[in-house]
């Protein structure tokens, strides 16, 4: 059985040298929600952007299939069909129109691309709104009218408006207070699993992901370091960046003790050769300078299996295992 969408080695940057995505993997199934995470620059918007077509930097190789559909080089028109029909999106940057009101906004995908009249939009955009749990005192308003909580609903009813199978979302909860937060991710969590669509979220919100998304993937350098099981990799994170990632994170520390990530993110027109980390890795040997890291499942703990980590050392050492004396990870 293949996953709904289904992403091998995708490589997205100019020439140059210049690589936003390095060879990325990510499989979504029906109803199942995964999280990308990692600090800005490392390739989350561009992944988004790819998986809709929109990305201004070209796929250099690879594939993005969606429900056997491979989407690689398909034409403009194409994409734009995908956008909405199969693939709902609300991606940084794409703010409501301020001249529309929200009834018209969420309507305009179902007149344009439904042909739908007036009285079918009016029940599609309420069934639309309850989904997303805004009332229907909203519709009148415009953008401005309404909290930053109430707009982000009104992009997400948008983004639904459709049916898509897939949904693709940049930030959705990211300016909000904790709360308002908490409530949409709690909606959104729902609406995809009663509609059994696929999620792919991209936040620097490491608390967002462990409560939204069944898997989380964590980028660096266009890089997958660490997948798995969000409760394994934001609750147990084994690559020595998901570690430093958490651990500068203010809720998800549980010791209390925030250590900020030492080093800066780096520059993707010149990244490291090796492990894009080793610069700022605390556990850094000889062969991390010089080899690439690639994806692997750590051996021996049963619960380990479902998450893999690039990590040459396979993952974050114990002082013990660092002076020699075991190495079971
Ligand atoms: Fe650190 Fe080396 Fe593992 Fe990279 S490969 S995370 S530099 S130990
Ligand atoms: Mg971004």
């Amino acid at each position: 059985v293949t996953a709904l969408l289904q992403v091998r080695d995708l490589r997205v940057g100019f020439g140059g040298g210049v690589r936003a995505l390095a060879g990325v993997d990510l499989d979504v199934d029906r109803g199942e929600s995964v999280a990308v995470v990692g600090e800005s620059g490392a390739g989350k918007s561009t992944l988004a952007l790819a998986l809709t077509g929109l990305s201004d930097a070209p796929v250099i190789s690879g594939s993005i299939c969606l429900d056997g559909d491979e989407l690689v080089g398909a034409p403009a028109d194409r994409w734009r069909l995908m956008r909405g029909d199969r693939i709902g999106l609300a991606v940084q940057g794409s703010p409501l129109n301020p001249v529309l009101t929200l009834f018209d906004q969420i309507a305009e995908p179902l007149r344009e691309r439904r042909g739908l009249r007036r009285r079918e939009c009016d029940e599609r955009v309420h069934a639309l709104l309850e989904e997303v749990q805004l009332g229907p005192e909203v519709l009148d308003r415009y953008p401005h009218e309404v909290s930053g909580g109430q707009r982000r609903r009104a992009a997400l009813a948008m983004a639904l408006a459709l049916d898509p199978d897939l949904l693709v979302l940049d930030e959705p909860t990211g300016g909000l207070d904790t709360v308002t937060a908490a409530q949409l991710s709690a909606a959104i969590s729902g609406l995809v699993r009663e509609r059994g669509i696929g999620l792919v979220m991209i936040t620097h919100a490491l608390s967002e992901a462990a409560r939204l998304a069944d898997r989380t993937l964590v980028l660096y350098a266009g890089q997958t370091l660490e997948t798995g099981p969000s409760r394994f990799v934001l609750g147990d994170p084994r690559h020595p960046y998901t570690r430093d990632l958490v651990a500068a994170y203010p809720v998800m520390s549980t010791t209390r003790d925030l250590r900020p990530i030492r080093g800066t993110a780096p520059d993707p027109r010149a990244l490291p050769a090796g492990c894009p980390f080793h610069p700022r890795c605390a556990q850094a040997v000889e062969q991390c300078r010089d080899t690439p890291v690639s994806l692997a499942s750590p051996a021996g703990v049963p619960e380990l299996a479902l998450r893999r980590v690039a990590c040459h050392l396979g993952g974050v050492v114990t002082v013990l295992e660092a002076r020699g004396v075991s190495k079971t990870f």
